[in-house]
């Protein structure tokens, strides 16, 4: 699976399987040049709900990323040498703040954290039930409660691997990281999500 980047977007030839659609909600605005991406989860369930939370709250992202009981959709909301606002003012990258200015974040559609009812249902943070599969352990950082996580899919791994790849090959950026590792207060996208893994693939050389 590989994606391609024209004009500061994914370009529309996404691989067979996958629906693309770009927002023009947020072309105009502080530009950037991006050196880093970030992996967040959107404590989210459908795509929809994904790209609502993304339009209506002040957070913005640069793509927001689905890949779940067939469906497989990925919505550019900002382009990608345009400043969104996913990171957060208290974030920290090797030391420099102001990570929005040079990052580009991309939000996997995943409800994060869970917690196991007496009924023995899982439910998201909003009381819902989540009907996927299940990781249970702590964050691995303290301060975080759960003890349940919303696996990924290895589809939804892929595609973000391979889409900070495309990113990588485009402008160059030198590192990917959790939001969870760049803000101790975030605990997006949670040990659910190899990160090690993916920044190993993006990066090899510098995993050897
Ligand atoms: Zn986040």
């Amino acid at each position: 699976m590989t994606f391609a980047i024209g004009q500061d977007h994914l370009l529309s030839s996404v691989p067979d399987g996958w629906e693309f659609e770009a927002r023009r909600d947020k072309v105009a605005g502080v530009r950037i040049k991006p050196l880093i991406g970030v992996v967040h989860y959107g404590v989210t369930q459908t795509h929809d709900e994904l790209v609502n939370a993304l339009l209506v709250l002040r957070a913005s992202a640069h793509l927001a990323l689905t890949a779940r009981d067939g469906v497989r959709r990925i919505t550019q909301m900002v382009p990608f040498n345009i400043q969104a606002g996913h990171a957060g003012e208290t974030a920290t990258w090797r030391g420099k703040k102001g990570v929005n200015g040079f990052s580009v974040g991309i939000e996997i559609n995943n409800p994060g954290p869970l917690s196991l009812g007496d009924d023995g249902v899982f439910r998201d943070v909003h009381k819902r039930p989540w009907k996927g599969e299940v990781l249970s352990c702590a964050h691995g950082r303290p301060g975080f409660p759960w003890k349940h996580w919303a696996r990924f899919t290895d589809e939804g791994i892929a595609a973000a691997t391979a889409l900070m790849l495309a990113i990588k090959e485009r402008y160059g950026i030198v590192d990917v990281v959790g939001h969870d590792e760049i803000r101790k207060d975030k605990s997006d996208p949670g040990p659910a999500f190899p990160m090690e893994r993916v920044r190993a693939l993006v990066f090899p050389r510098e995993a050897a």
